[in-house]
């Protein structure tokens, strides 16, 4: 992959590379760098994961290193295949690939449980049978010490003897739990004494039935980055209190062992928040659960595959997360940077097409009745290795009814009464009368056109101030296109506290236009192709279009228009 200028630019200001490459200096880990990208399987990857990626893969190619994809899957009741396929297909489509074959929590299971057991029969774990009521209300608080429970004390035989019960299935979910023995008194609230392990008798995406008790990801989550040689763990904020836990769950685990070649390190950023969305998986559940979207691909939500569905691209996202950067405060990215990253990069690559998405017709009353020309036009005026291709002219068009006024002001440089446009990569034409319908509504318009105005030809110099898009009415075909506007009203949906996150949903946020017609270019366009309906904005063809009818999903527009209006305000 190439490095672009974004690229080369957070490098000189990320300050994860800083402390990496002090360790490497040090010569720790032996000189080696690995990262992991730690998905938990319980949805589909958003914006804020394609964060996380970019940064881990980043750093991997950054020092010509690896990064693995690890599935956090230590929580059977919310896991799913679906997800981890999804995350997969999404990884990949970013861009990037992992080290060796996917990796999973689930498959350290066997030396979790037996780190377990060397916890307890150090005396640093044992066995409560307290309901997590009972050791959450223990916990004491910030400033308030905990209190020890009253099992805290048991023998290092009872103990191994319950949590092989525990692992045997004899008891009940809730019944028992695992906890290390650390500090009830500790001001980090995270070392007074976690649970490790809880009972959950439901079977397993992938060990099945083998287990009924499963480890907390904070028990997991370290220990399966020591057991990949991850070297550095780079996580959000949230985590950094979590960090002595990590570091005294390795020091237990190692007790007594030869000092390990890696010890993993963890180094924490800012997520990323992006306003008018929300990014809690729970929550993005509840809007495909609800059927409020069209599934966790609805182009409205900032998932991946919805940005993908939407008509975004790798490499815009790409550019969208390293123009974030790395930061240590957390900090709401407007979505409008999200916005020119995709309209930069489609602006290079898009096909320009011509689209009427609210058809008028235009006679033009002195071209030959059955008469048609192909009229060659740029693909790209962008980028002229793009080509040209032939579009077809006829006497009968259509143009966008908002290009038509019958009393226009000076200013309009459009079509109205007597005045002369040219119409792209054809001729200037000039409006010689208008026909209403019985409502009042402009039903067609007849213009002349000037032969001697055909584009591209060496007589065709003479200029007028506006150009019109359009399609031959013989030549063109229906399609829909679906237009969208921001899922939320609100800038910080779930920030508002006693009001649910629904009430902001923006009741407008999917128009779908029928009956807009197309060149007969598109005819063959396929999900995931990208153009630009000239003057109107970047489209692809939705995912869900089938043979019979196509669907074309409006990706962003040609201009920011949404941050002008917000200026204003
Ligand atoms: P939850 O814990 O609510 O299920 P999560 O968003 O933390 O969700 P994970 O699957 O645990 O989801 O996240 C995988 C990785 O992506 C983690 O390393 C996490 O830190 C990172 N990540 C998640 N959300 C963001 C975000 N908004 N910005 C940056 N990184 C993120
Ligand atoms: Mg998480």
């Amino acid at each position: 992959m190439e490095k672009d200028d974004a690229v080369k630019e957070n490098e000189k200001t990320n300050f994860i590379y800083q402390e990496i490459d002090k360790d490497l200096l040090d010569n720790k880990n032996k000189g080696v760098v690995l990262t992991r990208f730690p998905p938990e399987p319980n949805g589909y990857l958003h914006i804020g994961h394609a964060k996380s990626i970019c940064l881990n893969f980043g750093i991997a190619q950054h020092y010509n290193a690896g990064c693995n994809l690890r599935f956090d899957d230590t929580n059977p009741i919310k896991e799913d295949e679906e997800y981890v396929d999804s995350i997969q297909e999404d990884v990949k489509w970013l861009g990037f690939k992992w080290v060796g074959e996917p990796k999973y929590a689930s498959d350290y299971f066997d030396q979790l449980y037996l780190w377990a057991v060397k916890l307890i029969k150090n005396g640093k774990a044992y066995i409560d049978d307290q309901s997590a009521d009972e050791i959450a209300k223990q916990k004491g608080t910030p400033t308030v010490p905990g209190v020890e429970s009253q099992f805290r004390n048991r023998s290092v035989e009872v103990n191994l003897d319950l949590f092989e019960r525990m692992k045997n299935g004899e008891f009940k979910e809730g019944e028992k739990v695992l906890r290390a023995k650390i500090d009830m008194a500790s001001p980090n609230m995270h070392m007074r004494d976690p649970i490790m392990y809880r009972i959950i008798h439901k079977p397993h995406h992938r060990s099945g039935n083998k287990w009924c008790i499963y480890p907390m990801y904070d028990y997991a989550h370290g220990q399966s980055d020591f057991i990949e040689g991850i070297t550095h763990s780079i996580c959000t904020l949230e985590f950094e209190v979590h960090r002595p836990l990590y570091n005294w769950f390795l020091d237990q685990i190692l007790e007594g062992d030869p000092i390990p070649d890696v010890r993993t390190r963890q180094i924490e950023f800012a997520r990323l928040n992006l306003n008018y969305t929300v990014m809690s998986k729970r929550k993005l559940l509840e809007l495909v659960q609800k059927g409020i979207v069209d599934g966790w691909n609805d182009p409205r939500m900032p998932t991946i595959s919805g940005l993908r569905r939407r008509g975004y691209t790798p490499e815009s996202i790409r550019m969208f997360a390293e123009k974030v950067g790395v930061a240590k405060r957390d900090n709401v990215i407007d979505v409008a940077l999200l916005e020119f990253c995709i309209r930069e990069d489609l602006n290079k690559k898009a096909m320009r097409v011509n689209a009427v998405l609210d058809p008028v017709k235009l006679v033009i009353t002195n071209y030959p009745d059955d008469m048609a020309e192909w009229m060659e036009t740029p693909n790209n005026p962008e980028d002229e290795t793009m080509g040209t291709r032939k579009i077809p002219f006829s006497k009968e068009l259509f143009i966008e009814r908002d290009d038509f006024m019958e009393d226009p002001p000076k200013k309009y440089f459009r079509l109205g009464p007597d005045r002369e446009v040219r119409l792209k990569s054809a001729y200037i034409i000039k409006c010689t009368n208008y026909i209403k319908d019985a409502d009042g509504r402009i039903k067609e318009i007849h213009a002349t056109y000037d032969a001697e105005t055909r584009s591209g030809m060496p007589q065709s110099q003479r200029k007028v101030k506006g150009t019109l898009h359009w399609v031959s009415a013989k030549h063109c075909f229906e399609a829909d296109v679906q237009l969208y506007d921001r899922l939320f009203m609100d800038p910080e949906p779930d920030g508002h506290k006693d009001i649910d996150f629904k009430e902001f949903l923006n009741p407008q946020s999917l128009t779908v236009i029928s009956g807009c017609k197309l060149e007969p270019f598109l005819k063959d366009a396929k999900p995931l192709d990208h153009f630009q309906f000239q003057r109107i904005g970047y489209f692809t063809v939705d995912s869900k279009s089938d043979g019979k009818k196509l669907i074309f999903n409006k990706t962003v527009g040609l201009k920011d228009s949404w941050s002008k209006n917000s200026q204003k305000e």
